[in-house]
């Protein structure tokens, strides 16, 4: 049900996003799904639980215990495979407790004491504290690469590297990673892993299996899940990799619980209507921003001005939700900004229908100074916005009036 490989045409599809993995026959001829609220399955008698300890019993369609699987988690866990899967190779997904569980566990099943990751220095921020300052402790040694540069990135390699992780686009800056290339210059290197956290791709707009990446990962609590009430993680990729990171998953117990997964299979169900909404709206509101007087730069990888442009343009579908601007004035124009603003709600995150806006220099980062921000790459004036499923005039109307504000 996808088009052809490596084209940005090649998308998911809201036909797998409602159907795939879905059960024939639900209890009491159910449409809607089944929430299988239980943290341990039972065994009629001791010769059942030794045929399937034996794995005697491999039609048995059960489960052992909820840290290791669910019904209501792995009827979501089917479905992000068939989202994210290519046709010519298998695909396995796994759902945890919220984006950073899957980061965190992904990365304890892929590397141990003596290893080396490369991570591009644009990240998620608790990404990059996980890896440059926890890692650290377990012996296992990084090199932050500047965004996009992938020539940076084939010289950080070292005979011990294990992991490249990288985000395509990025946050905030939406800045997009030549997928193909990332994979050509890594693989060259020897049996390194390419992990792409595209949460703010979605498998809507880029499909990362599709170029050769081993694991996708998403923060679910973002456009998967859709609606701002919930938080989880997806890892997708080739089985014998997943089955590595479940087996963490039992260790850690970062498992995601069948309620959330119950609501993040809900929002699946409408994630290719949403996206293409918020792709326009995002692609309306960067416009109007790019031509008014108060803003003094736009990063949407949808305008030709961004230097994602090209890529984004090649490898995905379209361009996102998130748009992220610099108001000119500085910090306090920024925020008489943000509290101008009607329609969208002060608040972080990303990805719902409800638009949210921040200024990332009051939000993820208010205990840096502007030098510190600096380092980061994070302009004080810069305001982040993830556009929702509002109606595409009122929140240009809005936004607009916004800015005059400055
Ligand atoms: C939000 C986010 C995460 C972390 O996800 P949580 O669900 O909040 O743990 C990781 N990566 C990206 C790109 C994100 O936006």
């Amino acid at each position: 049900m996808t088009a052809k490989k490596g084209s940005a045409t090649s998308v998911a599809t809201s036909t797998d996003a409602i159907h795939a993995g879905e059960r024939t026959l639900r209890p009491y001829h159910a449409v809607g799904g089944t929430i299988v609220q239980t943290a341990t399955y039972q065994f009629k008698d001791s010769a059942e639980l030794t045929r399937y300890q034996r794995g005697e019993d491999a039609d048995a369609d059960r489960e052992e215990y909820g840290r290791y699987s669910n019904p209501t988690v792995r009827e979501l866990e089917v479905r992000m495979a068939a989202l994210e899967g290519t046709s010519d190779k298998g695909a396995d997904a796994l759902a945890f407790a919220c984006g950073m569980a899957a980061v965190t566990t992904t990365v304890f099943a892929l590397a141990k004491t003596g290893d080396h990751i490369v991570l591009f220095r644009d990240c998620y921020r608790r990404t990059r504290q996980f890896v440059t300052q926890m890692l650290a402790r377990f012996g296992i040694e990084h090199t932050l690469v500047e965004p996009g540069d992938l020539a940076n990135l084939e010289a950080a390699i070292r005979p011990n590297t294990k992991l490249v992780l990288s985000e395509s686009p990025s946050n905030p800056y939406t800045h997009c990673v030549d997928l193909e290339e990332l994979v050509r210059v890594t693989k060259a290197k020897g049996r390194i892993r390419v992990v792409v956290d595209a949460t703010f791709a979605t498998p809507i707009n880029c499909r990362p299996l599709e170029y050769g990446i081993d694991l996708v990962i998403h923060s679910a609590t973002k456009y998967l899940g859709g609606h701002n009430d919930v938080l989880g993680g997806i890892v997708v990729g080739a089985p014998h990799l997943v089955s590595l990171i479940r087996d963490t998953r039992g260790i850690l117990g970062s498992v995601m619980d069948p309620h959330a997964a119950f609501l993040i299979g809900r929002g699946l169900k409408t994630l290719g209507l949403r996206v293409r909404q918020q792709n326009a709206t995002a692609m309306a509101v960067a416009t109007a921003l790019e031509g008014h007087a108060n803003v003094e730069r736009v990063y949407y990888a949808g305008l030709p001005s961004h230097s994602s442009h090209e890529i984004a343009t090649r490898q995905m579908s379209g361009y996102g939700g998130v748009v992220s601007f610099v108001v000119k004035g500085g910090r306090d124009a920024a925020a008489r900004v943000v509290d101008a603003c009607k329609i969208p709600t002060i608040a972080s995150s990303l990805g719902g229908v409800e638009t949210l806006v921040d200024q990332p220099s009051l939000m993820s980062y208010f205990e840096l100074n502007d030098e510190e921000l600096a380092a980061v790459g994070i302009h004080p004036a810069l305001v982040r916005l993830s556009v929702g499923c509002e109606e595409t005039d009122d929140l240009v109307a809005d936004l607009l009036a916004a800015v005059d504000a400055a």
